[in-house]
């Protein structure tokens, strides 16, 4: 078990049902493990302490076969451990989380992506270890 932070585990980011289904190999490099224990450094982990409660990860490190199955842009920065994204359980609270990422972390991109029929929210952000945009896109329909 690797620890990335004290609230995050390197497995909440690996494990993917997809992958499973199809038999793929989701091993990350160290490399990538390293962006990914930075992404909790700089944004999961100063998010999860002012939440107060657990921050559920949908989907963190994609290889680049998993990123095509699950209709992943290709240059998807889930594939090189920088990028994850946050289950909601409603949008208001996705709107708090964006609020405080947005005015406590350095992070590259901030998406507040929903589904076509605008019934599911999550929060797509990624933090790279420099060169970081603070790019924000309040709604982004996937
Ligand atoms: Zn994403």
């Amino acid at each position: 078990m690797i620890q990335l932070t004290r609230h995050f585990r390197l497995s909440e980011f690996t494990r993917s049902r997809t992958a499973d289904a199809h038999g793929i190999d989701n091993t990350p490099t160290l490399a990538i493990v390293s962006s990914l224990q930075h992404l909790c450094q700089q944004v999961l982990e100063p998010l999860r302490l002012w939440a107060g409660q657990p921050i559920i990860i949908n989907s963190g490190y994609r290889c680049p076969e998993l990123n095509r199955l699950v209709g992943g842009v290709s240059n998807s920065q889930h594939q090189s451990g920088e990028a994850a994204d946050i289950r909601l359980p409603d949008k208001a609270t996705g709107q708090r989380y964006a609020e405080f990422i947005l005015e406590n972390c350095r992070f590259d991109q901030l998406l507040f992506e929903r589904n076509s029929s605008g019934t599911y929210y999550w929060l797509h952000v990624s933090c790279k270890h420099k060169d970081n945009r603070q790019m924000f896109r309040p709604n982004v329909k996937v």
